[in-house]
């Protein structure tokens, strides 16, 4: 017999159950005042049932972003139907300590939610139940692996030695800036260059030496490249970058700069102090190579003429008449 007395037993009985299970369970009434209050909740919150009871929600926790919540719940009573929400789209609702020791990277504890309509014998919504599950298992793993997969991705772009892009990723933007230049005609030019008799830089000092150069090299390009450049490490001691809406006499004169940095400074290295030059070839996009290929054949012409005019030069590449 469904009396009143047996479905209040009904009731408690199940609140026994739900008191002891690992999710979130709240149940407010439309005025947000917490009517029920599970054990997860107290152990978490470290808020008793019975202190909290009857008090509204956001009194209690001023944090809860209350507009956002508000809607959520209006929506449900309104259309009498649940709603989920995704620690992706928000965290958490309640700010929770984590207390995985496993996960314990994560300050706070991630929670899906779910909002259910509780309706009463007339079929009117007059409670609402929230039900909070903790994933920070879940969401730690998730974005260790996100975090990674980036790290991964930025691995694979980048030289190791420099942090310049890497010869592929490199020659991928030259083509894509050839494309470019093709359909919207804008200035670009391409630069080559070459540290100058860095075999004899390694004999005498050691590779690690050769290395600190090599570094080195990369910090004053980056130095005095715009953020709109692209510089990668095109081999050993071998560098390009792409100058886009640049033409000849800017290239010249940003080459000419780094050209003059490079032979203005000294290299300490634990093992001796180092002074070198770099020679620098110039190619400016014309009509004229059919592809990004022979565009970069051009770049290393002028810097094979550089390196043939006596080194620690800047060429522009001559167009054939
Ligand atoms: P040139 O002026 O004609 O360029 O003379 P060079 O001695 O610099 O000749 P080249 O450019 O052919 O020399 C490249 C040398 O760079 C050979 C190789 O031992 C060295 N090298 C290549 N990659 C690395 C690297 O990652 N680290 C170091 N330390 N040396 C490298
Ligand atoms: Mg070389
Ligand atoms: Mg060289």
């Amino acid at each position: 017999m469904d009396t009143p007395e047996n479905e209040a037993h009904a009731f408690h009985w199940l609140m026994d159950m739900l008191e002891s299970v690992e999710v979130g369970l709240v149940v407010l009434d439309l005025d947000y005042r917490v009517e029920v209050w599970n054990g997860f909740m107290e152990s978490h919150s470290a808020m008793t049932g019975s202190s909290i009871h009857g008090k509204v929600l956001f009194d209690v926790f001023p944090d809860i972003p209350k507009n956002w919540l508000t809607r959520k719940v209006e929506a449900v009573a309104m259309l009498n139907t649940r709603t989920f929400t995704s620690w992706e789209q928000r965290p958490y609702l309640f700010r929770f300590r984590n207390t995985r020791p496993i996960t314990g990277t994560q300050a706070f504890m991630f929670q899906n939610l779910t909002i259910s309509p509780l309706a009463g014998s007339d079929g009117s919504v007059q409670k609402i139940c929230l039900m909070v599950y903790d994933v920070t298992d879940i969401a730690t793993s998730r974005l260790a692996l996100e975090k990674a997969n980036a790290q991964l991705e930025k691995l694979s772009m980048t030289d190791r030695l420099t942090g310049l892009m890497n010869r592929g990723t490199w020659e991928n933007l030259i083509d894509a800036e050839f494309e470019r230049n093709r359909r919207y005609g804008n200035s670009v030019t391409l630069v080559m260059f070459d540290i100058d008799h860095f075999k004899p830089v390694n004999d005498t000092n050691g590779h690690l030496a050769g290395d600190e150069v090599i570094k080195f090299t990369a910090n004053v390009l980056m130095e005095n490249l715009r953020q709109s450049d692209y510089a990668g490490r095109y081999g050993g001691e071998e560098f390009g970058i792409i100058l886009p809406e640049t033409d000849a006499p800017g290239a010249l004169t940003i080459c000419e700069r780094i050209r003059q940095a490079i032979a203005n400074s000294t290299v300490n290295t634990s093992g001796a102090d180092i002074r070198y030059t770099v020679s620098i070839g110039i190619a400016p996009l014309t009509d004229n190579p059919e592809n990004y290929m022979q565009w970069l054949q051009q770049a290393d012409e002028a810097l094979y003429a550089a390196k043939k005019n006596g080194r620690n030069k800047v060429v522009v590449h001559e167009q054939a008449p």
